[in-house]
């Protein structure tokens, strides 16, 4: 059985094409630049050329349609003919209230997902295209929607209401959803498996840390809380975004500066977090580097980074009156071993020990970082979002 996995943005559609009979990953490629004058198409697969062509695609329709085309050519494919494509798995970003489960496509479930179009106005309607481009080239391939806030589901009240009017949440649905779902749910399924118990006996922090970040307080499988809110601007300072901010500070900056509404959320999403820190970049790599070169700003939005982490596992144990696994994930997570020290240096109280030539090792696989006796168990595990989309997808198809 073959799945595509389908990640449609505004502009953009990224697939993967995967063999569930051993989970392999036949081909990937990337739409870019959709409706623009040049519209760049990149492929790959294992065996064949890479494909990178330069031609107007004006649709997520026509994008679809190219798609299909490489999987089935002769020279760059991997499949001799669309029928060979089982299902169709897709990233959905906001899955609101209603969706607490990947679900197969329906009418009644494009209509939801219309319905959240407010909760995520950059996303959902670009998911959309996506799903309606694959139904106009293949209309008898059944579809799958996985949500990246479906995992968090399963908060209780306590953690997912805001303590503002409650009329707030009846009429417009304002609440904490948290995202990432798709990862935290991945990666803690792996770890439990690589420590090989069951994950119902297990208090996990999971900390999703790349350009966005977000983590969750998992207890026995499920999350209790996560760091992300309504939207993601919420929670752990970011590449870009500010994260946790006194919400006074927007009243009085769009007084003070004279600015208005749609700049700040611009200034909180796009101009804040590490870029805003450093005065250098968003990206750890560069923060890291000119920190060793003794930049102080550098070092400050470093430092600021790890702090803001730190409070939020701290605030997490507790919630969860305990914590046996930390884990790390995403570009942040699976590569920066001064990032991880620095967090688990401050937060050795839990009864957590890094081993640092374990924590300082390259591998892309899932690996223990702390020491053999350290009581919490410390985790690098790489997260395989496209994974899980194409998992859910075949379970949901293949019956
Ligand atoms: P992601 O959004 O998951 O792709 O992660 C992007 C972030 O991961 C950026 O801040 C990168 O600088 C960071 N990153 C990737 N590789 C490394 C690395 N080797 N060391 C430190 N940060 C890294």
């Amino acid at each position: 059985m073959k799945v595509l996995v389908i990640n449609a943005g505004s502009s953009s559609l990224k697939y993967q094409l995967y063999n569930m009979m051993d989970e392999s990953v036949l081909a990937s490629g990337r739409v870019e630049r959709i409706g623009m004058d040049s519209s760049i198409v990149t492929h790959e697969s294992a065996n064949k050329p890479e494909v990178r062509d330069v031609r107007e695609i004006l649709d997520h329709v026509t994008a679809v349609k190219r798609v299909i085309d490489i999987l089935v050519h002769p020279d760059f494919g991997v499949i001799t003919s669309m029928s060979e494509i089982d299902a169709v798995g897709h990233r959905v970003v906001h899955g609101g209230e209603a969706f607490k489960h990947s679900v197969i496509v329906t009418q009644e479930v494009k209509a939801e997902i219309k319905r959240l179009f407010d909760l995520a106005p950059l996303h959902n309607p670009a998911h959309m295209m996506g799903i309606n481009a694959v139904e106009t080239n293949m209309p008898n391939v059944p579809q799958v929607v996985v949500f990246d806030t479906a995992f968090h589901q399963t908060m209780p009240e306590t953690s997912y209401l805001y303590p503002i009017p409650k009329v707030l949440y009846r009429r417009h649905k304002i609440r904490r959803y948290g995202f990432h779902g798709t990862s935290h749910a991945y990666v803690s399924g792996e770890a439990a498996r690589f420590l090989g118990k069951p994950i119902e006996s297990l208090k996990m922090v999971s900390c999703h840390i790349g350009n966005g970040a977000s983590c969750a307080a998992i207890v026995g499988g499920k999350t209790l809380d996560t760091s992300m809110g309504m939207t993601p601007l919420e929670g752990l300072m970011m590449g870009t975004r500010s994260g946790d901010i006194d919400p006074a500070i927007v009243p009085f900056v769009i007084n003070k500066e004279e600015l208005t509404l749609s700049e700040v959320n611009s200034m909180l999403n796009k101009h804040s977090g590490m870029q805003a820190i450093s005065g250098l970049s968003s990206d750890m790599r560069e923060i890291d580097e000119a920190m060793n070169a003794g930049d102080a700003n550098a070092k400050l939005a470093f430092d600021m980074f790890v702090y803001r982490l730190r409070k939020y596992i701290g605030a997490y144990a507790a919630a969860m009156n305990g914590i046996d696994v930390l884990l790390f994930t995403a570009g942040i997570g699976e590569n920066s071993a001064s990032v991880r020290r620095a967090v688990c240096e401050g937060i050795t109280f839990l009864g957590l020990e890094l081993d640092d030539a374990l924590n300082t090792e390259r591998k892309k696989t899932v690996r223990e970082i702390s020491k053999p006796d350290s009581r919490v168990k410390v985790l690098v595990v790489p997260t395989n979002e496209e994974l899980l989309i194409a998992r859910d997808t075949y379970k949901l198809t293949n019956v």
